[in-house]
């Protein structure tokens, strides 16, 4: 088994008629770099942020904190790209300080991801000026979460435009990035040709698209049961992501869990998808999944289960291989 997945690690992932498929690391911190190597990622897809914000009780990490972090992350993938997010706190990701102050009513309705940033215009610029002094090192995609409005775009690039300004005016050493949009609020969906305009590439965040397609708070146990990553919502919402961001020659790729689920790796295949970002453990079993897949025969697969009422049953081979009994 060890020996199996060695051998697998340094294996591309190419399906069986020759389609290349590019498999990225979700991580949290920059020490789950090696967790990524080893499991055969090439590159970080998204690298939460957030994660060197919370469990703090003190201060939170300055410019220079988080230049030092982003910088580990960036060397320790010697030359793999690696896509920082910027902070996406709130709902589901609370600050310690924030839970005596948090008298929202519905949290991922509100002040969270880019909104929180910008509303926070000295914590936003000190991160974009860390990201953008890490890429000297390597190279760097900046990812802004839940944006949802054509006015956030425009701020979220005037912001980085400034970062950048002031290091240029002050001789900082920093490197070239390429900025993309997480898509994961269906307005950012439905408008993706401004996205598209405006950013290098998409990345989809299946788990809040899901939750804000359904109107299901993904972390609330009581409707659980109706957190349906299936509904077709949500699935043409995705296909057309993909289809729209490929015409339009940009970058687009999948990092929310369905990303690294095998029951949906023939789907977003059969979608278009040929980049895919996901917990690393879960990344040798989506390559298997791809080296055993013959695209050719997935033809029509996209348009039958995007014309299903039960999309799930209409992504099952027809036919089943025989159980035989032993
Ligand atoms: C997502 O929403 O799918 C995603 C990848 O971001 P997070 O789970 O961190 O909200
Ligand atoms: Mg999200």
């Amino acid at each position: 088994e060890r020996d199996r997945l060695e051998r697998l690690r340094g294996r591309p992932a190419v399906t069986m008629d020759g389609h290349r498929v590019e498999l990225l690391a979700n991580i949290e911190l920059p020490g789950d770099t090696s967790a990524a190597l080893a499991a055969g990622a090439e590159g970080v897809g998204l690298f939460r942020s957030e994660f060197l914000f919370m469990n703090r009780s003190g201060e939170l990490p300055d410019e220079q904190e988080q230049y030092e972090a982003y910088r580990a992350a960036v060397q320790s993938m010697r030359g793999l790209p690696v896509t920082i997010r910027t902070i996406d706190i709130g709902a589901d990701k609370p600050l310690d300080r924030m839970s005596a102050h948090d008298h929202t009513l519905n949290p991922a309705l509100g002040l969270r991801a880019i909104r929180w940033s910008l509303a926070d215009p000295d914590m936003f610029e000190g991160q974009l000026r860390a990201i953008l002094r890490a890429a000297v090192h390597g190279p760097v995609r900046l990812l802004v979460p839940m944006i949802s409005h054509p006015s956030e775009i425009r701020a979220t690039l005037d912001a980085v435009e400034r970062a950048r300004g002031k290091l240029v005016a002050e001789g900082t050493p920093h490197g070239v990035v390429t900025l993309g949009a997480m898509i994961e609020v269906p307005a950012a969906a439905l408008m993706l040709p401004r996205f598209l305009r405006h950013f290098d590439f998409v990345s989809i965040g299946t788990n809040d698209l899901i939750q804000y397609t359904l109107a299901i708070d993904r972390a609330d146990e009581a409707v659980a049961h109706l957190y349906d990553p299936w509904h077709p919502a949500v699935l043409a919402l995705i296909a057309n992501t993909i289809r729209m961001a490929q015409a339009a020659g940009k970058g687009v790729s999948v990092c929310g869990e369905m990303a690294g689920d095998p029951d949906f790796t023939a789907v977003l295949l059969s979608f278009g998808l040929r980049s895919f970002s996901m917990h690393p453990t879960q990344l040798p079993r989506i390559k298997q999944r791809i080296l055993r897949t013959d695209l050719a025969a997935l033809d029509g697969l996209a348009d039958r289960v995007l014309a299903a009422d039960d999309p799930k049953q209409a992504s099952l081979p027809a036919v089943r291989p025989a159980i035989i009994p032993v």
